[in-house]
């Protein structure tokens, strides 16, 4: 999918009602030009911001257990470091590629920003389907990539984190390859590792906490009684999990819950706890009983207060943004809706509360890990969940406050406070030469 700054830049998303399918490249770029609308930036930042610092492709070549050698691409796009170092996932999907890296990267400094931690936003993955792998390539290919970005990531520079097809051990083979290539062990390189080597407690639930955290802010703000809140969620690993079962755990009715092979639907609610997560048995949720199976499609259109995509992109189209039941939409994944469906949700008057907000514990709680290593001192579980309920809160808060003060849908609000630390941190630091 080509994109040029022109097809995307000047675009209203208010206008952009046509179910062409959007890369998160324009998207993000479509994103950012509407909150800039609404503040006073200098253009000449904005125009910096469309575009990545650098990005880095890669060749991965790897020997395969029989013998062929098979050549993968790797990527690493860096967008902007003007709050810090560059921070954000490695993603293992056929589907990665220069563009879909850049978008990403580009969300991860407004998520950062947003969350006022220090970091600016990258992005980064190989096209390549991780289930075609055994572990021993899976961890060849990881270490060979690193080997291949080396000079671009470290702690101070750039630091990866898990994504789509990643995972703590993903990191741990990271960290590895790239301390055993520096001569000492450098655990601030990559977050999101195995506690045993430096990684944070509570980092692999963070993202879906922060998720229910801003579900349970959003449900009280509209004067929704968590207990009487009947919820769907779409996505049954790492997010969607962890969002279904503390919400259920605060007292809300998780009605329906899914994963790649199809949903369950109760309206009576769900035993969420008992249902594992998709990693850890991948048939677990529809081998779970249940009055009713639904597809992911008719999960999403399900008669329920709150619906939360928390598995892929681009899940809420044109195409059933109307159909959409829910009074609540709650982004548990990265660009789960559409700019066209936005545009229907806003103009329905259905509150959508933005991933670069909901699902901003994952890149929080890694902070928190960043500073563990650096400071060679581990945190308690209770003390990381304290710190990422506390800092959710003030997120919420600051985003909330642009919300009720200028009147635009809680996106436009949570890209005001990103994008106004950001241009405020460009403009004080300058353009050098
Ligand atoms: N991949 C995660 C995200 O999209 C986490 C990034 C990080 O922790 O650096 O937010």
């Amino acid at each position: 999918m080509a994109s040029t700054p022109e097809s995307t830049g000047d675009a209203d998303e208010s206008t952009n009602t046509s179910e062409e399918p959007e890369s998160a490249l324009e998207t993000a770029r479509r994103q950012l030009q509407h909150a800039a609308a609404e503040l006073d930036i200098d253009p000449n930042i904005v125009e910096r911001l469309k575009h990545p610092k650098k990005v880095h492709e890669v060749t991965v070549p790897i020997e395969r257990e029989n013998g062929d050698v098979e050549v993968y691409t790797g990527y690493r796009a860096q967008h902007d470091s003007v709050r810090g170092p560059f921070k954000g996932g490695l993603r293992y999907h056929p589907d990665v590629d220069r563009e879909e890296c850049v978008g990403l990267g580009m969300w991860m400094t407004w998520k950062c920003a947003v969350m006022d931690i220090p970091f600016g936003g990258a992005k980064g993955g190989i096209a390549v389907n991780p289930k075609d792998l055994t572990e021993a390539e899976t961890e060849q290919l990881t270490r060979r990539f690193t080997d291949e970005i080396r000079s671009a990531i470290g702690p101070t520079t750039d630091i990866p984190a898990p994504d789509m097809g990643t995972d703590p051990q993903t990191m741990a083979w990271l960290m590895d390859a790239y301390s055993m290539q520096e001569g000492e062990t450098i655990p601030g390189v990559v977050t999101g590792k195995p506690p045993i080597v430096g990684g944070s407690e509570g980092r692999d639930s963070a993202p879906g906490r922060s998720v229910a955290i801003v579900a349970r802010e959003a449900i009280d703000y509209y004067d929704m009684d968590l207990s009487e809140t009947s919820i769907a969620v779409q996505g049954f690993g790492s997010v969607g999990s962890n969002a279904a079962t503390l919400l259920d755990d605060w007292g809300a009715n998780v009605v329906a819950v899914s994963d790649v092979n199809g949903g369950i639907y109760d309206p009576d609610g769900l035993d969420t706890g008992a249902i594992p997560a998709h990693d850890e048995e991948p048939e677990a949720v529809l081998t779970h009983e249940a009055p009713e199976t639904v597809t992911n499609d008719e999960l999403l259109e399900l008669d329920v207060d709150v619906v939360i995509p928390a598995a892929i992109g681009n899940v809420l189209t044109a195409d059933n943004a109307d159909d959409v039941a829910a009074d609540l939409v709650i982004e548990g994944a990265n660009g789960p809706t559409t700019s066209a469906a936005s545009a229907i949700f806003a103009e329905r008057g259905i509150p959508v509360i933005p991933d670069i907000l909901a699902n901003a514990g994952g890149v929080t709680v890694s902070y928190f890990e960043w500073l563990q290593d650096i400071n060679r001192r581990a945190w308690s579980l209770e003390r990381v969940n304290d710190e990422l309920e506390t800092e959710m809160l003030d997120a919420w808060g600051e985003v909330r406050g642009e919300f009720e003060a200028r009147d635009v849908t809680w996106r436009d609000a949570a890209y005001i406070v990103a994008l106004s630390r950001i241009a405020d941190a460009h403009d004080a630091r300058g353009l050098w030469p």
